[in-house]
């Protein structure tokens, strides 16, 4: 299984950032540290909207 990269905004600051779509830890917003998804045991679950997919 191979993950992949999207592109989600912050709700909070509006940064837009660039995510690995799996992950085990919790992933937060470089500018303002807002939680931006969250590790579910596999896929991650988004708390900021998807910009694109890369
Ligand atoms: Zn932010």
């Amino acid at each position: 299984m191979v993950g992949q990269f999207i592109k989600v905004k912050c709700s909070k600051c509006n940064n837009e950032q660039n995510i690995f779509n799996k992950a085990s830890t919790v992933i937060k917003c470089v500018v303002c540290n807002e939680i931006l998804a969250e590790p579910t045991g596999g896929k991650i679950k988004l708390k900021a909207d998807i910009i694109s997919n890369l």
